[in-house]
């Protein structure tokens, strides 16, 4: 079950709409995924629920769109020093409907909060134009407004932190939104709008609709179908954002999408081996590498691989896997039974082709959806894992020789959000971030993401940028004002 929480207010099984707490006919279970136990059962909504949301943030928004910046970044400051009060119960619903080990899902708590930090503070520096005028008896001016209402459709695997990079700078424009969160980890969204409640949000602004798998395709389309919402932004799967771009058409909706990875791993020979591999643990192990940021493919350069390879499986082996409650456990267990069938079907297809286990390679011995944090050395480019997002704990590594042809493999996919690489020589640190088709490059680093660099990707992983000064752009309509008669 949930551990004992200090603020028991915090678990709520009903959905929020119109700041009100309201029930479904049915209800569907959420589990964790370490045990199977049911923690809660939570409301079922479905596509009139969802027109009441949109109703009720549409509602709302003239209001909210009508205070000062000042006003709207104090609620926002508020629900932030919120979720920092509360960030031990928080990681705890996370750590027991998501899995990650607690002291990640803390980790996120305070990366999700930050987002909602920046953006109270983004909101006060909203600023538009007074571009010099063509005419002598015209001027001119340029404001930003808010799109308006707003949606966003999240997944599991940052159940907080990829709520609040949406909701925070949409509400910190003027905007209001219906939110429906992954339907693994609703108790996340749920908490955070208790808090959001406290904060003092007035009704309307922020909307959460709880769903399952079936319903959550119902509401989807209902979001995407409405003239009145004007903006959606989804995190998850590139099939379902191009399913949902695609309803999106008749409505000429702007979207914001954050969709599928595949991110390569260089190691060049001039690299810090042990800098790498520690980059290297922390880019593919984390969140059991269920991260769209998470490295699927390792290219390490020929004279440095049979160090880096070995020094990567001992690095894995030494990785407690188990609940993640359990003190020192770093890779809690993957998600559902789907999960874990994607990861073995990857392993045993790069292992009839012949790539060599170094490390893990099956089901982990406490069984259930635990897997063994796994390395697959000389792995090939016709490996289903090096073309396919594995989202799960299996480092695929293989050799290269020159620059040039590593940069073309790297490049060789629809995917471009996250790639990273490793060399200490300055002038092909340029070269290869300039080459890479990535919306972003970790260089000497395994993690990069926070509130302030612009996150997104190119190619088929998206459209648009969170967090960073450019988020809230995607939340503002640019309007152009012509004054004669001066
Ligand atoms: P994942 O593989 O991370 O579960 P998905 O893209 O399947 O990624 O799911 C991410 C989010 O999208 C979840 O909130 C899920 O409920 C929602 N979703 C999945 N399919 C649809 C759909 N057809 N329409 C609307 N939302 C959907």
């Amino acid at each position: 079950g949930i551990p004992k929480l200090n603020d028991a207010a915090l678990l709520r099984n009903q959905a929020y709409v119109n700041g009100a707490w309201i029930g479904a006919e049915s209800t569907f279970d959420v589990t964790n995924p370490a045990d199977g136990a049911t923690l809660a059962s939570v409301p079922n909504l479905g596509a009139d629920d969802a027109r009441r949301a949109i109703d009720a943030a549409n509602a709302a928004f003239p209001a909210w769109a009508a205070k000062t910046a000042k006003e709207r970044a104090g609620i926002l400051r508020a629900w932030f020093d919120l979720m920092i009060a509360h960030a031990d119960d928080l990681a705890a619903l996370m750590t027991a409907e998501q899995g990650k080990p607690v002291a990640e899902a803390k980790g996120e708590v305070m990366y999700g909060a930050s987002f909602v930090e920046w953006f109270a503070e983004e909101a006060k520096r909203v600023s538009g134009d007074v571009p010099a005028s063509t005419w002598a008896d015209k001027r001119m001016v340029v404001l930003k407004q808010p799109v308006g209402v707003c949606a966003a459709i999240t997944p599991w695997n940052f159940p907080i932190a990829m709520i609040t990079r949406k909701v925070a700078p949409a509400i910190a424009a003027g905007c209001t939104i219906v939110l429906k969160p992954a339907e693994q980890t609703p108790l996340s969204a749920l908490a955070l709008a208790e808090l959001a409640q406290r904060a003092g949000f007035p009704a309307g602004v922020i909307n959460i609709l709880t769903a399952d798998s079936q319903r959550s395709i119902e509401v989807g389309r209902v979001l995407c179908d409405s003239p009145i919402v004007r903006h959606l932004s989804f995190t998850g799967s590139t099939p379902v954002g191009r399913i949902l771009m695609q309803q999106c058409a008749p409505t000429i909706k702007k979207l914001g999408l954050e969709l599928g990875g595949h991110a390569p791993f260089i190691v060049f020979e001039d690299a810090d081996i042990d800098a790498a591999v520690e980059g290297a643990l922390v880019s593919k192990y984390r969140n059991a590498g269920q991260t769209c940021v998470c490295t699927n493919r390792f290219y390490v350069h020929d004279a440095v691989y049979d160090s880096f390879v070995a020094k990567l499986a001992e690095g894995a082996k030494k990785i407690k896997v188990g609940n993640g409650f359990e003190q020192g456990v770093s890779q809690g267990p993957l998600i559902d039974d789907q999960a874990i069938g994607k990861v073995k079907d990857h392993v045993a297809d790069a292992v009839a082709k012949g790539a060599k286990l170094l490390a893990g390679g099956k089901l982990h011995a406490l069984g259930g959806q635990f897997y063994e944090p796994t390395v697959l050395a000389d792995v090939t480019g016709d490996m289903k894992i090096m073309q396919e997002e594995t989202f799960g704990p299996v480092a695929a590594v293989t050799r290269f020789t020159t620059e040039e042809e590593v940069i073309a493999a790297a490049n060789d996919t629809e995917f471009g959000l996250a790639s990273y690489f490793y060399s200490r020589d300055i002038g092909r640190v340029w070269r290869v971030a300039e080459k890479l088709d990535y919306g972003m490059v970790g260089i000497n680093t395994g993690i990069i993401s926070n509130e302030v660099g612009p996150f997104g990707g190119v190619k088929q992983s998206g459209l648009g940028r969170e967090g960073s000064k450019y988020g809230i752009d995607e939340y503002l309509e640019i309007k152009y004002l012509c004054m004669g008669g001066v």
